[in-house]
């Protein structure tokens, strides 16, 4: 099932949309996005915030 999370769902000002195939796989490209993007380094906190808002992709 792939899945997609928004930035926009966390309340920062960014209308990226992040999608993978996999749970696993999308928080591994919202932390590099939010690094490379935000300057934001995810940590546990974050990644756990992070993983309430993803959602299923929908096409
Ligand atoms: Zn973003």
């Amino acid at each position: 099932m792939a899945v997609q999370f928004r930035c926009s769902d966390v309340g920062v000002a960014c209308r990226h949309v992040t999608r993978a195939e996999t749970p696993e796989a999308l928080v591994a490209a919202v932390a590099e996005h939010a690094k490379a993007r935000h300057g934001v380094t995810l940590n546990d906190t974050l990644v756990d915030y992070a993983v309430t808002k993803v959602r299923p992709a929908r096409e």
